[in-house]
């Protein structure tokens, strides 16, 4: 694999959670323990940057440019160019493909990557992709259950939609967070049960209404999750509830990509292909998330969490699904 600057892409991806064939969730616990145990990581603070959301929106594609950007940091020093050669074809978390998907579960890249954040914590970064939400072969219940788990154990959770934020999306969004708020409810006691919540609209087609990115974005995100007396009780409580299930709520307009990359088969990810625009977005959001000053460390209970600690967490969060 190539990376931005040429350099072998590292790592690959790694199925943790798989949904079995009657609706259970099984933890690879080898698996996990392979990446969080690692001598030069277990002890060090935990970020886990999760991408969710409905199947073929481009979560994978999008975490490939994520890879991008943490390989070329570990050689960066400011604010080089990290989007890489317009030749190359991208790499990482397997996207296109046929419009069939892969297994249902969760998957992180088995490379953890290194940073120093804003309070000279070194810091581990790892990268989670979310399979199965909302297909014709999954339950509800598996669409929850997936979306819980990645929340819960996420820092920052990314909620990639198509278009716009609609209803029915906070519908879902209520949905799952309330499935996850329960299941940490019986085990600790804290006011805000998530941390980062960053709704990320793909396509986004009136630039003339609220522009690309973040300022826009948080105009679409005040205007949908503003609560007015006018509005029905239940749609007003679906907005107390996922405001009051994150610490931090933001969201993102992003351009489309262009034709080529939306239905063209033969289209390999090369950055000569997508549309400039998108591009330009992708350098905003991308270090927004995952710059230095920026990421988030995973926080329970108001307390840090490191690496190992995280293997446990991960195994008593499976318990509940699984129970
Ligand atoms: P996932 O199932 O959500 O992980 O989706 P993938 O990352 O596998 O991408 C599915 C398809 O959408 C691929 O053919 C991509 O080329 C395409 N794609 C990626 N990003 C975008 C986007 O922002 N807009 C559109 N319209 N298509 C995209
Ligand atoms: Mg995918």
């Amino acid at each position: 694999m190539i990376s931005a600057k040429g350099l072998p892409l590292k790592g690959e991806p790694v199925q943790i959670v798989i949904a079995t064939e009657n609706h259970t969730f099984d933890l690879d616990e080898p698996a996990l323990e392979k990446i969080l145990l690692r001598k030069d990581v277990q002890d060090k603070m935990v970020a886990i940057v999760s991408v969710a959301g409905a199947f073929r929106k481009g979560k994978s594609f999008l975490l490939d440019f994520f890879l991008r950007y943490l390989s070329a940091g570990q050689h960066m020093t400011g604010e080089e160019d990290w989007l890489g050669d317009d030749n190359a074809p991208l790499e990482g978390f397997s996207w296109r493909g046929g419009s069939d998907r892969d297994t249902t579960g969760i998957l992180m890249w088995s490379e953890p990557f290194f940073m120093t954040n804003k309070n000279g914590e070194e810091v581990v970064i790892l990268l989670m992709d979310t399979q199965g939400a909302f297909d014709s072969e999954s339950t509800v219940k598996d669409c929850a259950t997936i979306f819980a788990l990645s929340t819960m154990i996420s820092s920052v959770q990314v909620f990639n939609l198509t278009q716009n934020i609609q209803e029915d999306d906070l519908q879902h969004l209520q949905l799952f967070t309330e499935y996850g708020r329960l299941a940490l409810e019986a085990n600790d006691n804290v006011s805000k049960p998530f941390q980062t919540l960053q709704f990320l609209v793909r396509d986004w087609s009136f630039p003339y209404e609220a522009p690309y990115g973040a300022a826009g974005g948080r105009q679409i995100l005040e205007k949908r999750l503003k609560i007015s007396d006018k509005q029905h009780p239940e749609l007003q409580q679906i907005r107390k509830h996922i405001s009051s299930c994150f610490d931090k709520i933001s969201c993102f307009l992003l351009p489309h990509p262009g034709l080529k990359v939306a239905t063209n088969p033969y289209f390999d990810g090369r950055l000569k292909e997508i549309e400039p625009e998108f591009l330009g977005q992708l350098q905003i959001l991308t270090p927004l998330l995952l710059a230095k000053e920026n990421i988030v460390v995973k926080e329970i209970n108001g307390q840090k969490v490191r690496c190992k600690e995280m293997l446990e967490y991960f195994k008593a969060y499976m318990k509940i699904y699984q129970g």
